[in-house]
């Protein structure tokens, strides 16, 4: 039997950064013939595209540097629009209000002024945006924007993400209704993404990086786990191996689909929400969407909550043979409404949404695809503070550590992946 000091399940942007920073023997066992997971690109009209496009920026320089480090990259310059009620406003929101017919503007700078949450302790994210952005920014885009993407109501979820959300300055936000240019989330108002290949580049450095010491394997269905000789035996269909440590980097649920635990963690697990996503594509030959990236859409009647103009991004993210390529998203759950659509009905409603918002004309669309990715976004219901933490340490007691969005059931995105793999490495590298 093969011996590695590490054994990492699950071959994401955590698994194969970990399996780079190790100084001991890693092997990483991934399901899908190609690793990367949530940061694999695909190909349609020639053009690489995302799990929803990633774009590369960080509150942390040095990550966002490591991360361009993989690639060759472009930096480019935020333009990102919301789509409310047939206007184009600058995103974020409140940055903008001088775009918002006079009615839907006067409303909301009279409840920001005169906001009755303001001094409220937020016990969830509904009272969280009210609190910061007051009732009419809240009603027009903050709370349909965010049942659209959560499918959740925002009254039954954690304020555990959205608490990063910057507090605007209230002089940026009045002048903004008065017609000021003003800016926000600033953090993120440039970006990197790299000139070609999609996210995936990323992936393709980080695997091109990794150490002799290294091994991926690919495709491999791991049957079984179990403590033998003060490590662990991985059994899979590619035969066993042992580890002296094993990392999970794949979803919570699919490790403890492989353990005999007991029912308080059987109820903690049922009780881990997470949205699924598909990602339509659309070639169109024409669209409306001007020189923006992402335009949000928090229209209730329209299927997508976000669509991307992938030409944006650069020459080699534009069909050769002429147009643009479109994606749009649409997230679901077991329940939801769209996770009872096959794929053709999804499509078929992306295109009644651009065709109803007259971004792309029906005679504009050339070509559509659809993918599907069951892990894409954790929910932060009331009962995360308690699930996860729960969960997590009755895996660390029994000598199995996490690291990755689905592994500790975070809300990660790549550059806190990479923080969390190399702290773990580092932890490791010491133990060793
Ligand atoms: C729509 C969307 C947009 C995003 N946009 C951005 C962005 O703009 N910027 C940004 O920084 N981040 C973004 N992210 C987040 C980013 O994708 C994640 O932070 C990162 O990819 C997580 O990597 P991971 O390795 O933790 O998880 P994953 O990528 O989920 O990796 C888990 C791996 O485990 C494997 N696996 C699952 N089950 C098994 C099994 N039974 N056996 C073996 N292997 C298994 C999977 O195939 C996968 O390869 C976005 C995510 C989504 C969903």
């Amino acid at each position: 039997m093969e011996k590695f000091d590490t054994a990492i399940l699950g071959g994401g942007l955590a698994g194969l950064s970990l399996a780079g920073g190790l100084k001991g023997s890693a092997l990483v066992l991934e399901k899908d013939a190609v690793p990367g997971g949530l940061c694999r690109s695909f190909e349609f009209c020639g053009v690489r595209y995302d799990v929803g496009p990633h774009i590369i920026f960080s509150r942390d320089k040095k990550l966002s540097e490591r991360l361009c480090a993989l690639a060759p990259t472009a930096r480019l310059r935020r333009s990102n629009r919301i789509f409310h009620n047939g206007r184009f406003v600058k995103y974020p929101f409140e940055n903008e209000l001088s775009a918002l017919s006079p009615e839907d503007r006067d409303y909301c700078v009279r409840e920001f002024i005169n906001n009755p949450a303001r001094n409220r302790d937020a016990g969830n994210m509904l009272d969280f945006f009210l609190k910061i952005f007051g009732r009419g920014i809240t009603e027009l885009y903050l709370k349909p924007y965010n049942e659209k993407i959560w499918k959740y109501a925002p009254a039954l979820m954690d304020t555990q993400m959205v608490e990063r959300i910057p507090r605007p300055p209230d002089d940026d936000v009045l002048r903004s209704a008065r017609g000021e240019a003003t800016e926000g989330y600033e953090h993120q108002l440039y970006f990197n993404y790299p000139s070609e290949g999609g996210i995936e580049s990323l992936v393709k450095g980080t695997v091109a990086a990794l150490p002799g010491s290294a091994r991926v394997l690919a495709p491999v269905r791991v049957t079984g786990l179990r403590r033998e000789g003060g490590g662990w035996i991985v059994s899979s269909d590619k035969g066993e191996f042992f580890a002296g440590c094993l990392v999970n980097c794949m979803p919570l649920p699919e490790l403890l689909s492989l353990l005999d635990t007991p029912q308080e963690i059987r109820d903690a697990a049922a009780g881990l929400l997470y949205n699924s996503i598909h990602i339509v594509m659309v070639h169109a030959l024409k669209d409306a969407l001007g020189d923006n990236f992402a335009v949000m859409c928090a229209d209730r009647d329209v299927i997508f909550h976000r669509l991307s103009k992938l030409g944006f991004l650069g020459p080699a993210y534009r069909p050769r043979s002429g147009g643009e390529l479109i994606m749009a998203e649409v997230t679901f759950r077991p329940g939801t409404p769209q996770a009872e659509m096959d794929g053709e009905k999804v499509a078929g409603a992306v295109l009644e949404g651009l065709a109803k918002t007259g971004l792309v004309k029906p005679g504009d669309v050339a070509a559509t695809e659809l993918r599907t990715f069951r892990y894409a976004y954790v929910i932060y219901d009331l009962k995360h503070r308690q699930n996860v933490p729960k969960i997590l340490k009755y895996l660390q007691d029994g000598k199995i550590l996490c690291c990755g969005r689905f592994a500790e059931w975070e809300y990660l995105n790549m550059d806190a992946v990479l923080a969390r793999s190399a702290a773990l490495a580092a932890r490791l590298n010491n133990e060793l």
